[in-house]
């Protein structure tokens, strides 16, 4: 059952793809190409079943559909998993044997890295089509996206703290970041040398080790993050930290972080809301990566590729007025937002 199922949600093709010379299996997902071609990773990993790959990939493209209408670029949202182990069975001749699937779709999916995929791997898939982005630096790509995500996330907690107590100075706010990983550790760095006061956390010492001595921070154990008070819960590692089991228990005014699908269901949005916590909806603060591959892709400049991430903070401020005048869930109304730019005739505008 494929149309009937819940994460189908109107996509408009999916592709399902073998090649039994390379051990290629892979589902490629095109949820809309409404506002341009559909933009999104490609994931590799060993899913229990077929029926999770497909679960994942549908959710993942229609997200990616989301954020980039969010993010104001041209671009719909796709996405690509490969059902193999990257860490045994991923090789350069799948890697081109997909880039050869993709390329049949003619552009109307253009591939990147994701879980499982590096940028050497997008080279690779690059030398047989050129529908793919993420490319490493010295192959005219820009590289990693962290730093980019991490600034996005920075300018939304900025732009809620403004939300919030009407302030743009971060200075002695206390910031808890919880994963201190490509994201999160950029994101401590930008919120360090904005003066906040960092609380961090992460499952590896290291990182939390780098972090205390870079920037002073004060360490947090994994299983104290949500009972910690701060100000600001940046979670950048795990998603569905806001559950039922949580909710009562933050002590924070603002979640506000990179990781994706930080709710565990969209009525935790609400519940948020009901404890007078704003919610940054994810697929908003963490467009940073996202809009710098499409900018890679447009072929702009690193400093129009900055302002546009930038952009981020005046949509959430965008959202937050939207859900405060409506009585809405921030979740709820970004997807409004979304939705509303997603229409035909205002997609048709879009694109005109
Ligand atoms: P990463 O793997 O580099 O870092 C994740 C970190 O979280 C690791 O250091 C890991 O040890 C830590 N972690 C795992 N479980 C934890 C736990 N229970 N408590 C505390 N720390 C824990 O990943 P990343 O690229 O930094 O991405 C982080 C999140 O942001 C993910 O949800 C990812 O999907 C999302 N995201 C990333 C990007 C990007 O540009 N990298 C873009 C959009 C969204």
């Amino acid at each position: 059952m494929i149309f009937s199922c819940d994460a189908f949600s109107s996509h408009e093709q999916v592709v399902f793809v073998s090649d039994p010379s390379t051990g290629l299996r892979a589902i490629i997902a095109v949820h809309s190409t409404a506002l341009g071609p559909a933009l999104g990773g490609c994931r590799i990993l060993p899913y229990a079943d077929e029926a999770s790959a497909l679960r994942d990939v549908l959710r993942l493209s229609r997200g990616m559909t989301y954020k980039a209408a969010a993010a104001g670029v041209p671009f719909g949202g796709g996405k690509a998993v490969v059902i193999v182990d990257s860490q045994t069975q991923k090789s350069p001749l799948l890697l081109r044997s997909l880039g050869r699937f993709i390329d049949r779709l003619g552009g109307r999916y253009i591939t990147g890295e994701d879980v499982g995929t590096t940028t050497a791997d997008m080279a690779d898939i690059a030398r047989s089509t050129s529908h793919v982005m993420g490319l490493p630096e010295e192959q005219g790509g820009s590289g990693d996206p962290s730093p980019r995500t991490a600034l996005g996330c920075f300018v939304g907690i900025q732009a809620s703290v403004d939300h919030v107590w009407g302030k743009h100075d971060l200075r002695g706010v206390r910031v808890l970041v919880q994963g201190l990983g490509n994201v999160g550790f950029n994101l401590c760095g930008l919120l360090d040398e904005a003066g906040a006061s960092l609380l961090v956390s992460d499952v590896k010492r290291d990182a939390v080790q780098r972090c205390v001595e870079m920037f002073g921070a004060t360490p947090v154990g994994p299983d104290a993050v949500i009972d910690a008070p701060a100000d600001i819960y940046a979670p950048c590692a795990l998603g569905g930290v806001i559950n039922d089991r949580t909710i009562e228990r933050l002590k924070v005014k603002i979640v506000a972080g990179g990781a994706n699908n930080q709710l565990e269901s969209p009525h935790h949005g609400a519940a948020l809301r009901a404890r007078k916590i704003l919610y940054a909806p994810d697929y908003v603060i963490n467009a940073g990566g996202m809009i710098q591959l499409a900018m890679e892709r447009l072929r702009c400049d690193p400093e129009e590729t900055g302002r546009r991430v930038r952009d981020i903070a005046e949509t959430l401020a965008k959202v937050f007025r939207m859900a405060d005048a409506q009585g809405l869930a921030t979740n709820v109304a970004a997807d409004r937002l979304v939705e509303s730019r997603l229409k035909p005739e205002a997609a048709q505008a879009a694109s005109a």
